[in-house]
């Protein structure tokens, strides 16, 4: 089997390979992805250094039109990237091209923002002085990814990075280096002069790890867990450096009495569910009051039934398994703990068997569960999802509220009064109003609040807040 090799320095490097595996089906061998150690990391980092000077003063034409180029390819092999997607990760062959289709969006975006790159003449408040603010690359960008979106989490670090003449060491998520490689090489095709995107696939430990280290990165924009994140942040304050963290959620779903049922239950199932619940957007928390709760509780458990968990690319899936072994293994611990504390398993929870050896779990839907409980407080990451029965809308939010998260909030209601209240007051990143608390714009901003996220808001212009520096000039005239 050939080995896809990490991108140094402009050359394809390495010999030894690991295998990629199918979590729908665990004797499918995706391919055989290099290893980078931490000297091929400290590599990559003096390549983007070397590279920088050049590609930051690069022509807003040049960016433009490989952005641009690299736009067209993802779109043009989006069934064949979104099956290489759905294979690697486990989410349903419509969700991995939908997710492929989105970062094609996000570097046709990009390529956009290289032509409206502006900054500001303003008069100095003494005469004959004029003050200009203008917007400048930050340097090397490491940019560090989780599994769980393979391909648009990097393009939504890549594009930006690159439309604003930074250089950049990618370090993808060891699970999933299917996609990244893809993206890489159309990049490096669409022209990318040697050294501006270094690829170095590996253990987050080794290269994560000895990029977190090197005074020679700039930024770091990290997605994945918090604890990892607060490894980053610690590295990042040590060095001086500029960092922006998105990490985990435990993302509220509220659902009053006057909630249409229809929607509230088709946006709960898809928040908590859909993409195996393995998304940092996910709903893990139904908070209904009491008016709605039996009702709703019985129709979102007879849509669960109907949902199918099975292979990733076969026609008809909703579900597809959890990415790995050890995914499953938190997920199943969380139901156990989830028992022994009280609430009632209503539906599902037990692992399934398919024709194929995969990892796959029965969508879990726990009723009569308080927010004082470790699967109501900490996330799980997989399709377990707790129903809290509360008073009223008051309470509703000051529940939805009490979490040390704080991405995406949402509310299913017909009441102006309280969406409107609910948008003000929910302390979270995103709200969703009728809609679930998953699926948002690749223009506008991405971000959270509390131990979700740190730094500046990832994409749409808001981007160029972390991939660029501020410079005032004042010049006498
Ligand atoms: P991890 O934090 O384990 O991994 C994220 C990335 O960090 C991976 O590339 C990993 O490499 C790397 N890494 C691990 N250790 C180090 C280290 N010491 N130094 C530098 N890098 C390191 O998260 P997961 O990949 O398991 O992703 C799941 C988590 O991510 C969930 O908690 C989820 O909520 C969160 N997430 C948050 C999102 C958000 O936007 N808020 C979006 C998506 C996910 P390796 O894979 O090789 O270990």
């Amino acid at each position: 089997m050939t080995i896809h090799k990490n991108l140094i320095a402009g050359e394809w490097v390495g010999s030894d390979g690991v295998a990629n595996i199918n979590p729908s089906n665990t004797n499918d061998v995706i391919g055989e992805y290099a290893r980078a150690s931490a000297d091929d990391a400290k590599t990559a980092i003096a390549a983007a250094k070397a590279a920088f000077p050049a590609w930051s003063r690069s022509g807003i034409l040049e960016r433009h039109a490989i952005l641009k180029k690299t736009a067209d390819e993802i779109m043009a092999r989006k069934d064949e990237l979104g099956t290489l997607l759905a294979r690697e990760e486990g989410k349903t062959l419509p969700e991995a091209i939908g997710e492929t289709i989105r970062a094609g969006q996000i570097f046709e975006f990009f390529a956009g923002e290289t032509l409206r790159l502006a900054g500001e003449v303003i008069p100095s408040v003494r005469p004959n002085i004029g003050v200009e603010i203008t917007r400048e690359a930050v340097g090397v960008v490491g940019i560090i990814t989780p599994w769980n979106f393979p391909i648009a989490i990097p393009a939504w670090k890549i594009a930006p990075a690159l439309a604003y003449g930074n250089t950049i060491v990618f370090k993808p998520a060891e699970l999933v280096p299917g996609c990244a490689w893809a993206i890489v090489d159309i990049l490096h095709r669409a022209g990318l002069p040697k050294g501006v995107l270094n690829l170095v696939m590996g253990k987050g430990s080794v290269v994560g790890q000895a990029m977190l280290e090197s005074p020679d990165v700039a930024a770091i924009t990290f997605t994945g867990s918090t604890g990892t994140g607060k490894r980053v942040a610690a590295a990042s304050i040590e060095h001086n450096r500029k960092f922006q963290l998105e990490m985990g959620g435990k993302n509220p779903f509220v659902v009053l009495d006057d909630a249409d049922l229809t929607v509230a239950v088709e946006a709960a199932a898809n928040s908590g569910f859909f993409s195996t619940g393995q998304r940092c957007t996910a709903s893990s928390r139904l908070i209904v009051t009491e008016g709605i709760h039996d009702k709703f509780v019985a129709a979102l458990t007879e849509k669960l039934k109907t949902l199918v968990v099975d292979d990733a690319l076969k026609a008809g899936t909703h579900i597809g398994p959890v990415v790995d072994a050890s995914q499953l293994k938190q997920d199943t611990d969380y139901i156990e703990i989830g028992k022994g504390e009280g609430a009632r398993l209503a539906f599902g929870g037990d692992l399934l068997t398919r024709d194929n050896p995969g990892f796959y779990l029965q969508p879990a839907l726990f009723t009569e569960a308080t927010n004082a409980m470790r699967i109501s407080r900490e996330e799980i990451f997989g399709p377990v999802v707790s129903v809290i029965r509360v008073k009223d809308y008051e309470e509703a939010l000051a529940t939805a509220n009490d979490t040390p998260f704080g991405l995406s909030s949402g509310i299913a209601t017909t009441s102006l009064k309280h969406a409107t209240h609910f948008k003000r007051n929910a302390e979270a990143g995103m709200v969703m109003v009728n809609l679930p608390t998953a699926g948002v714009d690749f223009h506008v901003p991405f971000g959270g609040r509390k131990g979700s996220s740190y730094g500046p808001r990832e994409q749409g212009k808001y981007a160029n807040e972390f991939y660029t520096t501020v410079k005032t000039a004042y010049t006498l005239a």
